[in-house]
């Protein structure tokens, strides 16, 4: 076993220790406490947080260079159509260079477990190697042509059908179940935006007009909302549901009942200038809320101390433990890998991070999150992937 020691150690899943050590053993963890505690040969990583590495909850990496490219003008339906222009403007090439640098973006930033929505089959292969662990999740559209072959969908950590306006019902059934039965992540957009509230709910609006054009069937709108209309296909259950920023309590209820996950995804919500996130109705429910960064597209650095820093603004009641529990403890939870990923705790794997102590605070937590400094010291499966010190 070999020891990393630095000023503090924040194991998410317990309290902080300072002057302590944490013990790795191959690509596990096999002690964590006070340096005291422990004998032999330590690397000292100096005045700095030893805790788990962040755990991105949803994330596209291909579209990172796509920072600053598409301004929000007020509708998202308009944003969603700039996109699939620019999307087509790509080339290979062009997606290639943006996953390697959204890679780089997550070293810089500490994260060592991404949930990576993968727009296409080919962008498996762009991240088979990554420094991180990516859990690629097939994004499936069915709005106006066949979605990705069911051969590719064995080849990923998760599925993840776009969202109740681009997907059909039966789309959801199936890939639902293939999930639920092979054990993998269950991802899905929804309840996003007004707009899709207002389509759901009302049949009118941007989005519903936009869908109207691309050949969707309003047949299913007028009836409820995105969320009910999910629970309707039986896709609700243990499902990541990533947004979730218009929610009536109604559909706060439906996700409790359904044991779903939210995925919050604070400076994409503020990009649009959604409506107030819904966090405090969701925990008074029970539903757990882990915090993803959504793509560079929209105004976002896939850093999650940024995306904290964020989210600590519109609630400032919620402490910094919470809220960086929320990036990793729980994001791993909800990405099936529960005690595995996102706590350092014996018998997880050693995915570690040296953050620099920042500020004057006395709280370890928001010592963590205030800092903007990029991570220097990342080890993944118990190997460094990443040392500047
Ligand atoms: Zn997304």
């Amino acid at each position: 076993m070999h020891f990393y020691r630095s000023k503090y150690v924040l194991p998410i899943a317990s309290s902080p220790i300072e002057d302590g050590v944490v013990g790795v053993e191959d690509n596990r963890i096999a002690a964590v406490g006070p340096r005291s505690d422990f004998d032999g040969p330590f690397t000292d990583l100096g005045e700095r947080v030893l805790l788990p590495g962040f755990v991105n909850a949803h994330c596209h990496l291909d579209y990172t260079n796509m920072a600053g490219k598409l301004p929000f003008r007020g509708c998202f339906a308009d944003w969603i159509a700039d996109m699939v222009v620019l999307k087509r403007k790509w080339w290979t090439s062009d997606y290639a260079a943006s996953a390697k640098a959204g890679l780089e973006a997550l070293v810089r930033s500490g994260t060592t477990t991404v949930c990576d929505i993968a727009a296409s089959p080919s962008n498996l292969e762009r991240v088979a190697n990554a420094p991180v662990r990516v859990l690629s999740c097939l994004e499936l559209i069915d709005v106006a042509g066949k979605a990705a072959a069911e051969k590719f969908w064995d080849l990923c950590a998760g599925l993840s059908p776009h969202a109740p306006f681009t997907v059909s019902d039966e789309l959801y059934r199936k890939t639902h179940s293939f999930c639920r039965q092979r054990g993998k992540i269950f991802t899905t957009h929804v309840a996003e935006s007004s707009e899709e509230a207002a389509m759901f709910e009302r049949r009118t609006g941007p989005l519903y007009e936009l869908l109207a054009v691309l050949g969707r069937s309003p047949d299913d709108c007028g009836r409820g909302s995105s969320v009910a209309w999910l629970d309707a296909c039986g896709a609700l259950n243990g499902t990541l549901a990533v947004h979730a920023n218009c929610l009536s309590d109604d559909d706060v209820a439906r996700l409790a009942r359904a044991g779903a996950t939210v995925a919050h995804c604070p400076s994409s919500h503020q990009f649009y200038s959604h409506p107030p996130f819904p966090f405090e109705r969701l925990r008074a429910a029970g539903v757990p809320v882990c915090l993803g960064t959504d793509s560079a597209a929209s105004g976002t650095t896939l850093d999650l101390r940024s995306e904290i820093r964020v989210f600590l603004a519109a609630f400032p009641s919620v402490r910094p433990a919470e809220a960086l529990a929320m990036a990793t403890m729980m994001a791993a939870k909800a990405l099936n890998r529960p005690g595995v990923s996102g706590t350092l705790t014996v018998g997880s794997c050693a995915d570690i991070i040296a953050v620099p102590l920042a500020g004057a605070t006395t709280d370890v937590a928001e010592a963590v999150i205030v800092g903007r400094d990029a991570v220097k010291w990342m080890m993944v499966d118990g190997k460094v992937a990443h040392n500047e010190l």
